[in-house]
């Protein structure tokens, strides 16, 4: 499929470049591409308009080219008219009165400000059914946007304490990450996310519960309130988790500070830090990173939103820093899509508009984001040289 939308996103391009539709293009072409039905997912929600308008050779490409995500966060993707929809079925009261009211909601002066309404809307997800709805709403969407690989966090303390237990929500995702292998050719694995603004008690009794489903596991995370909630305060969890064979993720360096992020690295064994975004506040520490090869996983759009950026200029120099300044094996991601405005897709066409990426850059962030994946060896070198063909398409179409 890559090939076609690319170069049907080229010939497109070349004839409506001037109209003044604001249909994302790349969208057109998928929905003409391809044979799988993304009725839902295709709706154009909330995305930066900016950069949705912004049409080119180069925005073709990100289109085209096979992504990872590895910072998403299943409950994160609950779009508003979802949560509507979901509150209906449960006989529960709408949490919005509409979805353009939740919408006009979601402006957030921080992290925390935005996670008291993430809780109150996960709310409404109470069967097995609702949890298979949401996650394939996503997958659908993500597959969409050429994302191959998915490293899905959960949040399982969120539903535990409204009385879901793993045993209703778990089969729900799983069934969904089943059926988005079979029909959409998309590789899904979980990350169990802690809470942090929980106690360790909390986490370590989680993590017990989710031992009968540990097959169906790939790793464990840290998310939630980061300030004053150092990654030291779930040393003993992270210990069992490792022991159990499960790999190591936690964000840190979001709001908390570069020791967090050092924190995160030597108490808790962490392989891949999540946002990361102050390390860059410590020379060491970078040189650590860049050293050690340890993924981070950059949320631009979230950044946006939470206001750890509060322009678009100190955007462009953070994230400039981190993607063309350092060797840090940094990659892309969505975090919490349907609150932050934006996909994956938009988060590249975001990055790439402020920094002016040109496509050797964009195809060096899709191998990162294989690269700082848990897949094998063999399968990151299966993405690299798909990547590497589209690439190679692309310098075709563009000498033509
Ligand atoms: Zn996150």
């Amino acid at each position: 499929m890559s090939q076609c939308v690319l170069a049907a996103a080229f010939a497109s391009n070349h004839s409506s470049k001037n109209k003044a539709d604001d249909t994302n293009e790349h969208e057109v072409n998928v929905r003409a591409c391809s044979s799988t039905q993304h009725s839902h997912a295709l709706v154009e929600r909330g995305t930066n308009s900016k950069d949705a308008a912004n049409r080119g050779p180069v925005q073709a490409f990100i289109a085209a080219v096979p992504k990872a995500e590895l910072h998403i966060h299943l409950e994160g993707t609950l779009e508003p008219e979802m949560m509507l929809e979901l509150a209906a079925r449960n006989g529960l009261p709408p949490p919005y009165l509409s979805a353009e009211a939740a919408r006009q909601a979601y402006q957030f002066k921080d992290l925390q400000s935005f996670l008291d309404l993430y809780y109150n809307g996960c709310a409404v997800l109470l069967t097995s059914q609702d949890f298979y709805d949401l996650a394939w709403a996503y997958f659908e969407r993500a597959a969409s946007e050429n994302v191959k690989h998915i490293e899905l966090f959960f949040d399982p303390q969120t539903h535990l304490e409204r009385n879901v237990p793993f045993s209703t929500f778990l089969p729900g995702i799983l069934d969904a990450v089943t059926t988005a292998k079979e029909k959409l050719g998309l590789n899904v694995r979980l990350i169990m996310c802690f809470l942090r603004h929980m106690s360790e008690e909390s986490a370590i009794e989680t993590l017990n519960q989710a031992k009968p489903f540990r097959e169906h596991l790939l790793g464990v995370g840290l998310d939630s309130s980061e300030a004053n909630r150092p990654p030291s305060l779930f040393k003993r969890v992270y210990g069992m988790a490792k022991a159990l064979g499960l790999r190591l993720v936690a964000h840190a360096g979001e709001e908390g500070p570069a020791e967090y992020v050092w924190e995160a690295i030597k108490d808790l064994g962490v392989e891949r830090v999540d946002h990361g975004i102050r390390s860059l506040e410590d020379t060491a520490l970078v040189t650590h990173l860049e050293e050690q090869r340890i993924g981070i996983t950059l949320c631009p759009l979230s950044n946006m939103r939470l206001k750890v950026f509060p322009d678009e200029a100190t955007a462009a120099r953070i994230l400039g820093k981190f993607i063309l300044e350092t060797k840090l094996l940094v990659m892309l991601n969505s975090d919490d899509p349907a609150y932050f405005g934006g996909y994956l897709m938009d988060n590249y066409l975001f990055v790439q508009r402020i920094l002016s990426l040109k496509v050797e850059q964009v195809a060096r962030l899709a191998k990162n984001s294989f690269s700082a994946s848990f897949l094998s060896d063999e399968e990151r070198q299966h993405y690299h040289h798909k990547i590497d063909q589209v690439f190679s398409e692309y310098i075709k179409l563009v000498s033509k």
